[in-house]
C-alpha cells in the first residue's frame, strides 16, 4: 500500500546482502516506487519486495529486544535511524550498543548524570550512564561484583565510553575523597605512555586493560587497581605510515623547559629516528596530545616522587637517543661486525643512566655465549645489532610501562581488603584480521574467542530468560559455541600455543619447523586452515567473526621474548638505580642460572585465565561499541561496515539464537490489530480480551502446526507460522 515500510532485497548480490528498508511512494502495475532507508528513490520489481515492515521497525526501538522481527537487517536499520536521531545508543535487553557518533553530543552534562541515577534499565533512553548506574545499584544492593565488558573495534569508542563510565561513577558516589581524584587522574597517565596515533584512531590505545574500582559499604570508591595486557611495544622502534609513537614522547619534546631539555640532551621531536618512521611527528587535525604538564600533574597526584619522575624522563631519552645511534657493517677478520662511527648517541646514553660508553657499543655490537660454562664474546653483523639495539629499546619501555601501572595500583590499591565490592572495567582490543597478520593478532584474537564464548553464554540465558518470563516451553536447542576454536589455539593439550612454546624450547626450532609440526597436529582439525598457494608461509583459523590467516615469521621469537644475557648484563653495570630496577626480575633470573622466563604466550594465557575467573564471578554487563565508518567522520553510517562489527561483535548471535526459537513475537493488541480477520468479520471491540482473541486466531489459521506458542502478553511465531497468517490475511483482504 502506499505509503507503506517494506523491506526490499539489497540491489547487488555480494558478501553484504542484508535488506534495506523502504517506503512505497508509488504503485503501478509490475513495479513499485520506493524511497529506500539511504534516501536513494528507485524504481523496483515487485519481486525485489521482501515483505512488509513490521510496525516496531518503522520508527526504531529503545530496545532490539522488543523488536517484532528480530533479524540481520531489522537490527541493522534500528542502529541507523537512531544514529540520524543522534541516538547513538541502544540496549539489547541489558546489552548496550554504542555507535562512536564522532562529534560531541550534549549527553553528558552534570544533569544527565543526575538524571539516570537510581533509576531502572529502560525507564529513560539507553545510555553508557544507565549501564553504568545499574552496575552501582545491582552492586550495592545484592553485593555482588559487577563487570562491564566493553569491547569494538579501534575506534569505536571503547575507551571513551571506559571514561564515560568512571566518570559516572566518581559522581555518584562522590565523597570528593584523594582517592577518587588519584582513581580518575590515572588515566591521562596511561594513554600518555599507551596511546598513540593510529590510521583508525588519534587516540589508540596500545594495550588492554582492566580496571577495578573498589567501593566501601557505604558505595564510597575506596580504591582501584589496573591490569594491563600486551601493550604493543614493537610501536617504540617502527610505526606504520601516518601512525606516530606513544603519545607521551612528543608531549614530552613540546612542554619540556629549555632548561631540562637541555639536561636531557633532548631536541624536537623531527629530529628522532624512533619518532618519525610514520612520518607524522607533527600532525594536523585534532591534536589530542595530552599535555605535558598535566601528565606531570597526574603523576604528582599519584604520588610519583621528583626523583622517580626524573628518572622517567631520563629512560625516555635513552630510548631516543638510542634510536638515532647509527651503525654500519664492516668485517673483522673477515666475519661480519658492526661498529658505531659517530659516538655522540652513545655518550649521551652513558651519561644519563651513568654507563660506559664502551660498555653500551659491546653490549649491542657483541653477544656473549656460554660455551661449556665459558662465556664467549663474538660480533653481531649488522642487521643483528640493529636488532639488539631495538630489543633494548622496546624492553626498556615495555618494563617502564609495567613499572608505572605498577606504581599507580600501589598508589590506589585499597589497603584493608576484604569488605568491599568491586566494578570491573574491561576495555580491551577487539578482533583484528589485517592483510598481514602475526603472533600478536593471534593473542588478540584467542582473547577475544574467550571473550566471545563468555557473552554468548550471557546471551543464550537471557534467551531462556525471555522464555521463562513469558511461561514458553522452549526445548533445549542444539547450540554450537567456539569451543573448538578455543580448543584449536590454547586449550586442548598440544595447542598452537603449548606447541609454540616447545618450538622454542627446542635448540633447532624455527618458524618453519612450527608451522610443519601445525601443519601435521591439526590436520584434521576443522577450525585449523592450511597454509594456501598464496600464503605458503601461514596457517589459518576459522575464527567466529571469521577466517584468519597468520604469517608464522617472527613467531618463535616473539613468542620467546628472549633478552639477551649481555644485554641484561649491560644494564647491569648502570649506575642508575631506577634502570636497573626495572631489569630486577631479569637480573635475578639470570643470576640463577638462566632460567628462561615464561613465554609470552604463557604469560597471557595465564593473565587471561585469570581474568576470566574474576569476571565469571561478576555479574556481567556488555557494551558493543560500533565504529560507523572509516573516516572518523560524524552523521556517516556505512551499513557494510556496522554489519560486519555487529556480526563479529556477536550481536547477530541475539538474533540467531531467536530464530532457533519463535523468532516473530506480537503483542496481543498489535497482533489481534492485524490478524483479527481471521477469526470471523467481527473487529474486535476495545475491551475484549486479546489474548482470547489472538488464541482464536492461532488455532484457526496454524491449528496444530507447532508454529506458534501464546505466551503471558505475546504471540511467539516461528517463520512459517508468520508466513502463514500473511498469506492467509493477503487472500482475505
Ligand atoms: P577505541 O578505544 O575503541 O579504540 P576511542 O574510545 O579511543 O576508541 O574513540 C575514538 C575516538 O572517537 C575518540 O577519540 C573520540 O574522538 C571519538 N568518540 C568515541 N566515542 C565518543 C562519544 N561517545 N562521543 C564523542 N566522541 C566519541
Ligand atoms: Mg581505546
Amino acid at each position: 500500500m502506499l505509503g507503506d515500510y517494506v523491506w526490499m532485497k539489497p540491489e547487488k548480490k555480494g558478501q553484504f546482502d542484508v535488506a534495506i528498508g523502504a517506503q512505497v511512494v508509488k504503485i503501478a502495475a509490475d513495479k513499485l516506487s520506493v524511497v529506500d532507508d539511504e534516501g536513494k528513490w528507485q524504481s523496483v520489481a515487485l519481486s525485489r519486495i521482501l515483505k512488509v515492515m513490521n510496525s516496531t521497525s518503522i520508527e526504531g526501538m529503545d530496545d532490539m529486544i522488543s523488536l517484532g522481527e528480530l533479524d540481520e537487517a531489522s537490527i541493522l536499520r534500528n542502529l541507523f535511524i537512531r544514529y540520524k536521531n543522534k541516538l547513538i545508543y541502544t540496549y539489547t535487553g541489558s546489552i548496550l550498543v554504542a555507535v562512536n557518533p564522532y562529534q560531541c553530543l550534549p549527553i553528558y552534562t552534570a544533569e544527565r548524570i543526575k538524571l539516570y541515577q537510581d533509576r531502572n534499565l529502560g525507564e529513560l533512553p539507553p545510555h553508557i550512564f544507565a549501564i553504568a548506574d545499574n552496575c552501582y545499584t545491582h552492586m550495592r544492593r545484592d553485593g555482588q561484583d559487577q563487570c562491564i565488558v566493553i569491547s569494538g573495534e579501534s575506534g569505536a569508542g571503547k575507551t571513551e565510553n571506559t571514561k564515560l563510565t568512571l566518570q559516572y561513577l566518581a559522581a555518584i558516589s562522590g565523597r570528593h575523597s584523594q582517592i577518587e581524584q588519584q582513581v580518575l587522574a590515572a588515566n591521562p597517565i596511561l594513554e600518555a605512555f599507551g596511546n598513540a596515533k593510529t590510521i583508525r584512531n588519534d587516540n589508540s590505545s596500545r594495550f588492554g586493560k582492566y580496571t577495578e574500582i573498589h567501593f566501601n559499604p557505604d558505595g564510597a570508591i575506596v580504591g582501584a587497581q589496573i591490569k594491563q595486557y600486551l601493550l604493543e611495544k614493537s610501536r617504540i622502534v617502527s610505526q606504520a605510515n601516518e601512525e606516530r609513537s606513544f603519545h607521551i614522547f612528543y608531549s614530552l619534546l613540546d612542554g619540556l623547559d629549555a632548561g631540562d631539555k637541555q639536561r636531557l640532551d633532548l631536541v624536537d621531536a623531527s629530529s628522532y629516528k624512533y619518532l618519525t618512521e610514520g612520518s607524522t611527528a607533527k600532525y594536523d587535525g585534532r591534536d589530542d596530545r595530552p599535555n605535558f604538564s598535566d601528565i606531570r600533574s597526574a603523576m604528582k597526584e599519584l604520588v610519583f616522587s621528583d626523583s622517580e619522575i626524573s628518572d622517567i624522563l631520563k629512560v625516555l631519552a635513552v630510548i631516543l637517543h638510542m634510536g638515532n645511534i647509527e651503525m654500519e657493517a664492516h668485517t673483522i677478520d673477515h666475519l661480519d661486525a658492526t661498529q658505531i662511527p659517530n659516538m655522540t648517541h652513545v655518550e649521551r646514553i652513558g651519561k644519563l643512566v651513568d654507563l660506559e660508553p664502551a660498555a653500551i657499543v659491546k653490549g649491542i655490537t657483541t653477544k656473549t655465549i656460554i660455551i661449556q660454562n665459558e662465556p664467549t664474546v663474538s660480533n653481531l653483523a649488522y642487521r643483528d645489532a640493529v636488532d639488539v639495539r631495538d630489543a633494548l629499546a622496546k624492553g626498556i619501555y615495555a618494563r617502564l610501562f609495567v613499572w608505572i601501572v605498577g606504581k599507580i595500583n600501589s598508589a590506589i590499591i585499597q589497603p584493608e581488603a576484604g569488605s568491599c565490592s568491586l566494578i570491573g572495567l574491561l576495555d580491551i582490543f577487539g578482533f583484528e584480521n589485517f592483510d598481514h597478520n602475526s603472533f600478536e593478532q593471534l593473542c588478540i584474537n584467542f582473547a577475544n574467542e574467550t571473550l566471545h564464548q563468555f557473552f554468548f553464554h550471557h546471551i543464550f540465558k537471557l534467551e531462556q530468560e525471555e522464555y521463562d518470563a513469558e511461561g514458553i516451553e522452549w526445548n533445549h536447542i542444539d547450540f554450537v559455541d567456539n569451543q573448538d576454536c578455543l580448543d584449536l589455539i590454547g586449550k586442548k593439550p598440544m595447542n598452537i600455543m603449548s606447541l609454540m612454546d616447545e618450538e622454542c624450547m627446542m635448540p633447532k626450532g624455527t618458524d618453519q619447523t612450527l608451522l610443519a609440526k601445525f601443519n601435521t597436529a591439526y590436520s584434521k582439525d576443522k577450525s585449523y586452515l592450511k597454509p594456501t598457494r598464496h600464503k605458503t608461509n601461514s596457517f589459518g583459523i576459522a575464527h567466529f567473526a571469521g577466517e584468519v590467516y597468520y604469517d608464522v615469521q617472527g613467531f618463535c621469537e616473539k613468542n620467546c621474548d628472549t633478552f639477551s644475557i649481555s644485554l641484561i648484563q649491560l644494564i647491569e653495570l648502570s649506575g642508575n638505580k631506577f634502570l636497573r630496577n626495572l631489569f630486577q626480575a631479569d637480573i635475578i633470573r639470570i643470576s640463577q642460572n638462566n632460567k628462561r622466563s615464561p613465554s609470552i604466550s604463557v604469560q597471557f594465557r595465564t593473565s587471561l585465565e585469570s581474568l576470566m575467573k574474576t569476571l565469571s564471578l561478576c555479574q556481567p554487563f556488555f557494551v558493543r561499541c560500533i565504529k560507523p565508518n572509516e573516516q572518523k567522520k560524524s552523521m556517516l553510517f556505512v551499513r557494510g561496515l556496522c554489519c560486519r562489527q555487529l556480526k563479529y561483535l556477536g550481536m547477530m548471535e541475539t538474533a540467531r539464537i531467536r530464530q532457533a526459537g519463535y523468532p516473530i513475537r506480537h503483542a496481543f493488541q498489535e497482533f489481534v490489530g492485524r490478524y483479527w480477520c481471521l477469526s470471523g468479520l467481527i473487529p474486535p471491540s476495545k475491551n475484549e480480551d486479546k489474548h482470547e482473541r489472538a488464541r482464536q486466531i492461532c488455532e484457526n489459521v496454524l491449528g496444530s502446526s507447532g508454529d506458534y506458542q501464546l505466551g503471558t502478553c505475546k504471540v511467539f511465531l516461528k517463520i512459517a507460522g508468520d508466513l502463514h497468517l500473511e498469506q492467509e490475511r493477503n487472500r482475505i483482504l
